[in-house]
């Protein structure tokens, strides 16, 4: 490619204590965490509203915030009280009401109990006004282009937006893009996908559809109940019965009811090889994901059961980008330390969300559900990237194998990481150290206040 030399001196647009770039569960954890603890914290976006993939992106249900036995909740803090403000407000339904195989669980069967169903819409004004009420300068429509470093400490953060191109000053930053952008500027070192075995899991565009029968598409699930699997969810009779007309990648049909009755999410579309962090690549996969959006909508109108008269609300506003980068950190949490449950004395959130790997060589995919215990521990060092001095990554891109990663991207865990991000930068601003020398018991123990679970009794 052609390169051109482009030297500009940039206006400096603000000076903040704590600055978190990206604002999807990650981001709003980590704002609401740090401003709440009296640190003068800004938070951006490229997009016009908060959210991420859970509003941007049409992603829901909620991913289980219990343990494997489902008996306690184990993701509470930050994420608790915006579930709980969404009741309120009819937009979320409490998760210890939701079973598996009902429509709300996408009749899974298995690790889909107690997932949380939703509205994106109640989840944007929600958070917006936790935000705010916190004392969070939000700044929108703004993207993160690059780095001003000296040394290993980030000085500046340099976006550009509609007023142009200019440079925010920050202590501390956190990088909550889900692709680590900030990270990967500043000299992280990463892995992008499962470098392992090239695998990089497949984006879905997800889409909306109204005015369905549940009563009917229950009945007829009832009546194939013996056929859903782990990872293949309902219809995967039909997609074989009807293989002439399905050329969609994938052999099920994952459809989560929300709160609001007969509205469903629709997690189908399968866009292969695509790159979250290639622009042109992400170009491609909104295109496709359009095509197959309306090709799934139009097989289940003519063929699924209760779709009858059902119709297309909506597309996301961006491609669901499932994994990308992998930020390499102080510690490199593996699948092994999942599947062994392990809670490393720095842990900073338990879960036990199951490994979902969608895989580019299989319509279905791998569930591997976690046995050996009731949850497992992510330690505070994922969040502490290599190299960078006054930088903390939260979300989905923290230090984690792509096994681990399949387990740990969900949306209640993207928060708790971000809540554990802006607590410990606040901390550290306080004592005037950076995050990597931070108090890991002063830490716990201030989670624990914020109603964050760590495990033991
Ligand atoms: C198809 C799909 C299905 C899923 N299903 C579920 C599910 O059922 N349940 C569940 O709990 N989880 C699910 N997940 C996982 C979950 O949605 C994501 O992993 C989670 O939202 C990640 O949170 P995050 O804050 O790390 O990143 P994101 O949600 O991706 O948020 C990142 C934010 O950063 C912003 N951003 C990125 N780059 C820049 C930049 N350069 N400049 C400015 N802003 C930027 C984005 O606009 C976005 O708002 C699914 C994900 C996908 C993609």
């Amino acid at each position: 490619m052609e390169q051109v030399q482009y030297c500009r001196t940039l206006p400096v647009f603000d000076e903040v204590d704590i600055l978190v770039v990206g604002a999807g569960p990650a981001g709003i954890g980590a704002a609401i965490s740090a401003a709440r603890s009296g640190a003068k914290t800004m938070l951006f976006d490229q997009n016009g509203y908060v959210g991420g993939q859970a509003t941007a992106g049409r992603v829901g249900p909620f991913m289980t915030c219990y343990d494997t036995k489902n008996e306690n909740m184990i993701i509470r803090g930050i994420f608790k009280e915006i579930v709980e403000r969404m009741k309120v407000l009819g937009g979320a339904i409490d998760p210890k009401e939701i079973q598996a195989e009902e429509s709300y669980s996408g009749f899974y069967k298995i690790g889909h109990a107690h997932v949380g169903p939703f509205e994106h819409e109640c989840f944007k004004q929600v958070s917006t006004d936790m935000l705010l009420e916190a004392g969070v300068t939000l700044l929108l429509h703004t993207f993160f282009v690059d780095v001003v470093m000296e040394e290993k400490r980030i000085s500046g953060v340099v976006v550009a937006n509609k007023s142009g191109m200019s440079v925010i000053r920050a202590k501390i930053v956190i990088d909550c893009s889900g692709d680590a952008d900030v990270a990967a500027k500043a000299g992280v070192p990463f892995e992008l996908g499962n470098t392992r075995d090239g695998n990089i899991q497949p984006a879905t565009l997800f889409f909306r559809v109204g005015n369905v029968n549940t009563e009917e598409l229950k009945a007829h699930i009832r009546a194939h109940a013996d056929e859903i699997r782990p990872f293949y969810g309902p219809f995967s009779w039909l997609i074989r019965e009807k293989q002439e007309e399905w050329k969609i990648p994938r052999g099920e049909i994952g459809l989560f009811e929300g709160p609001e009755a007969g509205i469903y999410r629709i997690n189908t579309t399968r866009i292969l090889n695509t790159n979250g962090t290639d622009v042109k690549s992400l170009t491609s996969a909104e295109l496709e994901g359009l095509r197959q959006a309306h090709e799934v909508f139009d097989f289940l109108k003519k063929y699924a059961a209760g779709f009858e008269h059902a119709v297309f609300l909506d597309t996301a506003d961006m491609v669901g980008i499932r994994e990308s980068r992998h930020i390499k950190g102080k510690y490199w949490m593996t699948g092994e330390d999942v599947l062994a449950c392990r809670v490393p004395e720095d842990t900073i959130a338990v879960m036990a969300t199951n490994m979902d790997i969608h895989n580019k060589d299989n319509p279905g995919g791998s569930f591997i559900t976690i046995q050996n215990g009731s949850y497992f521990g992510v330690p505070y060092r994922c969040l502490l990237p290599q190299g960078v001095e006054n930088l903390l990554v939260a979300g989905r891109c923290i230090s984690a194998d792509a096994l681990a990663g399949s387990a740990i991207r969900m949306i209640p865990c993207c928060l708790a990481f971000g809540q554990a991000a802006g607590t410990a930068a606040t901390l550290s601003l306080k004592k005037h150290i950076d995050p990597v020398d931070a108090c890991v018991g002063e830490l716990r123990a201030c989670l624990e206040k914020q109603d964050v679970y760590l495990g033991g009794e």
